[in-house]
């Protein structure tokens, strides 16, 4: 019997890292439809930017108290996974708390230590429900997350809570087994949190005991692979592509944009006609109108937003009421790339199905920004969604004309005047005659 549990462990174990293997090599491949751009200079500061901002979670410490809760949730998902490491060998080798002969009083600290986090990690999860659900903070009621976005957060939360109760469960009938001397179950010594639900399970014969225990055992491990494979479809993809996203972040001060070298080679050829290459090709394109536009670091913004509304709260733009959010941008992006990426895997290669990120993103949406940077200054995943707007805008201009009229005049005025107003570059000066 044994090794049949056994085999069905291996079996169920494998599946689980292949089907999370298989999910994650698409969305590699997804990111990397976008076009090329490094982002591998100063080593040191990528480094920093990843302990600090992924790691230590820097940006969420404008509010503390909300800061020690993630951290609570955080820490608990990489903390605990070393109690899954052993869960996991003890299913492989069919034996049961393989750690405790080799650590001794140490094993009994560290469940102990789990078990606190465990409980911390519980009544953040019922604390976010509440803020999600019945307090409805503003950020989490827009229209932004209706549907399927609403219901993922509230499923992580929930199954969360569930894989906790779990362990928790799983320990107060081990321990109750300990103290009758059942067979296969060794001394711990007390547990901290589980201990105080051992008086429940008094009464309880010794079988059903081990069925609660081997029941939770079994539910514990199979949600942690289920919960696994859930990550590639849900926003909860932060938790790992937030570490890449933070190496990668851009380095330049907000403010900087990135030049256009085609429109800059363009003006410095027209200046100095010596300099043109004979063999010079046009660009083939200004601007972002697809996936397959926009940089591989754009992408890997889209599938690293935990969509939580901070870019979009701190909006001028939405603010004011207008219908940008920056939220929604990345949102849409992503939306489009796995559409994309759906049409790749079923076609072997990307057939054209007449849409493209504008059937996602409207043209209100794009003018509506301010470029002030407020949103990329407030993601705590070092996303940019000013730069997807700017790229779509730049689109929407450079190839397709579509500007208002005031923008037009604008743009035309630069151009003859190397000023935004219309007046002529000579008469610049012509206030200070005024003065005198
Ligand atoms: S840069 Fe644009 S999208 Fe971002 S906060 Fe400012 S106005 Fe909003
Ligand atoms: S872009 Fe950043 S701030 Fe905005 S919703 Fe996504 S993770 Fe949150």
């Amino acid at each position: 019997m044994q090794i049949v549990q056994q085999i069905l462990f291996a079996a169920l174990a494998i599946a689980a890292v292949w089907l999370f293997t298989k999910n994650i090599l698409i969305i590699r491949r997804n990111i990397l439809l976008g076009r090329d751009e490094n982002l591998t200079d100063n080593p040191s500061r990528r480094w920093k930017n990843l302990f600090l901002l992924a790691f230590g979670q820097k940006k969420m410490f404008r509010n503390p108290l909300v800061a020690v809760m993630h951290f609570v949730i955080y820490a608990g998902f990489i903390i605990i996974n070393i109690e899954v490491l052993e869960i996991v060998l003890d299913g492989m080798l069919g034996t049961h708390r393989l750690f405790l002969p080799y650590i001794g009083g140490l094993y009994t600290f560290l469940i102990n230590f789990f078990e606190i986090l465990a409980v911390g990690v519980i009544i953040v999860c019922l604390v976010f429900l509440i803020r999600r659900n019945i307090i409805k903070l503003k950020r989490f009621i827009s229209k932004d997350l209706n549907g399927w976005p609403r219901s993922d957060a509230n499923y992580i939360l929930i199954t969360e809570i569930i894989l906790m109760t779990l362990f928790l469960t799983m320990n107060a009938a081990d321990r109750s087994l300990q103290l009758i001397g059942s067979e296969h179950y060794p001394q711990t010594g007390r547990f901290a949190v589980s201990s105080v639900l051992v008086p429940l399970f008094d009464f309880m014969p010794e079988n059903l005991l081990v069925t609660i225990e081997r029941s939770c055992w079994w539910l514990h491990i199979i949600g942690i692979f289920a919960f696994l494979n859930y990550l590639p479809y849900s926003k909860h993809l932060h938790i790992l592509l937030a570490f890449p996203n933070a190496y990668y972040a851009k380095l330049e001060p907000l403010g900087e944009m990135d030049n256009m070298q085609s429109v800059q080679n363009e003006v410095k050829y027209m200046m100095q006609p010596e300099l043109a290459p004979t063999d010079a090709a046009p660009p083939a394109k200004f601007g972002a109108k697809d996936v397959f536009d926009l940089s591989w670091k754009n992408l890997l913004d889209a599938y690293s937003c935990t969509e939580c509304g901070r870019c979009t709260a701190a909006c001028p733009a939405n603010i004011t009421g207008k219908l940008l959010s920056p939220r929604k941008i990345m949102m849409d992006t992503r939306d489009r790339l796995e559409a994309v990426g759906k049409n790749i895997s079923a076609n072997k290669e990307f057939k054209d199905d007449g849409r493209n990120l504008f059937s996602h993103i409207t043209v209100e949406e794009l003018r509506a920004c301010t470029t002030c940077n407020a949103c990329v200054q407030e993601c705590p995943v070092s996303i940019s969604p000013l730069d997807i707007i700017l790229e779509l805008r730049r689109s929407l201009i450079m190839e397709d004309s579509n500007a208002p009229q005031e923008w037009n005049v604008m743009f035309g005025n630069i151009e003859n005047n190397f000023a935004p107003w219309k007046f002529s570059p000579d008469d610049r000066d012509k206030w200070v005659e005024e003065l005198n």
